[in-house]
């Protein structure tokens, strides 16, 4: 089950800047590299070794002012509906407005767990001020600096003890996880349907009882696995499903269950500001991903058009760019079971192990060659190199100084390591360890 924390509030409470501190020090790291978009408005957060997706429901909100307490109303509505835990954010600085009050009566009515953030408390002398927030009747009031940072530790304690321990491996069906993930329309639905045909052998796992989507057995040329499908799960509520909020809140599900994430662009459309948000998620949960462009039969191409997409799209995903990409048109039936086999290829990148004796052998001799510089007339001296257990492709590099080790350096270890064992499509973690 996926763990979904949403932010969901009045504009200027603060939410945007709760979602960054939260957030901030894994965006960092992308962003630093390759200029992404901002823009982010869900990403993955951790809190003594639990993770979870957190969700600035403010970002989602756009309209004029006559439509936009009503599209606040409905990102409560769907935040109720969809997330695990609801942080409502409230300004201490200003008190309860009429729209809190509004936020306030919703969430009463929701079963989720909901915790009354007072936002803005960045000194001691604001502290007793908050308390008119129980007046929500939501229970404690949580009286944070989203600024400073704090009051969000004892915060974030009470959110993740909603969250269930992280086993090492909860396997209860040992197939692939493979989910298709996209914007409205690129051709999802009509990939799963051409995949499964009439055989449709669905293993029925409805949400609301354990699980949020839907997993469809398909097991057909010799490749068995477990499709992910959250679209098939119709809300019952008469909202428009299309809404950004709601297509992103199914597309974090489906991708949080998945081992590997097939994300499918429009040809049309290339790639988008959303996709590469999503392709990012993807890499910060550590899960196998490849890249289906589709409806390229309605593309004008000469023999140079495929290689520039390529490159576009890879010149955007900077600097996780060893994924596979592959070309479709789904309703002319052009490629579709090659992704199949690439997203099968790229989970046995995932899962492989390579032996000890060869990673040495391989590995050892490149660092002979190009050793890590000398930091202050120091040599740093790598003795030994070992696969780590785990649900991605994890190394430990075992040296004398691994503090001066630097991150060009582990660029160029994790290139070598692609260039000389197949991890295409699979984020790989290195770590250099004291020996
Ligand atoms: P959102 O519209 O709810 O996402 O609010 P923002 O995160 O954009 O914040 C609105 C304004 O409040 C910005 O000017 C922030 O710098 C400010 N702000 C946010 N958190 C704090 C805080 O803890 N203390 C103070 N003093 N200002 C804050
Ligand atoms: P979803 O919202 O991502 O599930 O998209 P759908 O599968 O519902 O497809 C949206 C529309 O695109 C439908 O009208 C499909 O027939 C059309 N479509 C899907 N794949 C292709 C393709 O490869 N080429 C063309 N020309 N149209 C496609």
């Amino acid at each position: 089950m996926a763990n979904i924390v949403a932010i969901v509030g009045r504009p200027n409470v603060g939410k945007s800047t709760l979602f960054n501190r939260l957030t901030e020090s894994r965006k960092a790291i992308v962003d630093d590299f390759s200029g992404v978009t901002r823009d982010r408005h869900y990403e993955m957060a951790e809190w003594i070794g639990k993770k979870f997706t957190v969700v600035d429901t403010g970002g989602f909100v756009h309209g004029s002012d006559d439509i936009f307490e009503e599209a606040i109303r409905e990102q409560v509505h769907l935040a109720i509906e969809e997330a695990s835990v609801i942080l409502f954010m409230v300004d201490v600085t200003t008190g309860i407005t009429d729209l809190d009050d509004e936020i306030a009566d919703l969430l009463r009515r929701s079963s989720k767990p909901v915790y009354v953030v007072a936002n803005k408390v960045d000194h001691a002398r604001r502290t007793h001020e908050s308390a008119e927030f129980y007046a929500f009747g939501l229970g404690e009031v949580y009286n944070i600096s989203s600024v400073t940072g704090s009051g969000t530790g004892e915060l974030l304690d009470e959110v993740v003890s909603h969250f269930p321990e992280e086993k090492e491996e909860e396997e209860e069906i040992p197939l692939p996880k493979l989910a298709i993930v996209g914007r409205p329309n690129v051709g999802k639905s009509s990939l799963t349907n051409a995949l499964l045909g009439k055989d449709r052998n669905i293993v029925t796992d409805i949400a609301g009882t354990t699980r949020d989507s839907i997993r469809i057995h398909y097991n057909q040329f010799g490749n068995e696995f477990l499709l992910i499908d959250t679209a098939g799960l119709r809300r019952k509520s008469k909202v428009n499903e299309d809404i950004e909020f709601y297509s992103v809140m199914r597309t974090i599900k489906a991708l949080e269950d998945s081992d590997v994430v097939i994300l499918m662009l429009d040809a049309n459309d290339g790639i988008e500001s959303q996709d590469i948000n999503i392709f990012h998620l993807a890499e910060k949960n550590k899960k196998g991903v490849m890249i289906v462009v589709n409806k390229w039969d309605t593309i004008e191409k000469d023999h140079k058009t495929t290689k520039e997409f390529e490159t576009r799209i890879r010149e955007k995903i900077a600097p996780f760019t060893d994924v596979p990409i592959i070309f479709t048109s789904v309703t002319e039936k052009q490629r579709i079971y090659k992704v199949v086999e690439k997203a099968m290829e790229v989970y046995a990148n995932k899962t492989k192990k390579i032996p000890t004796s060869k990673l040495n052998d391989i590995m050892l001799e490149v660092i002979q060659n190009y050793p890590p510089p000398a930091i202050k007339g120091k040599y740093i001296k790598v003795k030994y190199i070992t696969q780590i257990a785990g649900r991605s492709p994890m190394f430990a590099f075992f040296c004398n100084l691994p503090q001066y080790i630097k991150d060009p350096y582990k660029r160029f270890i994790e290139n070598k390591l692609r260039e000389h064992f197949d991890f295409n499509g699979v984020p790989i973690q290195i770590f250099f360890r004291q020996k």
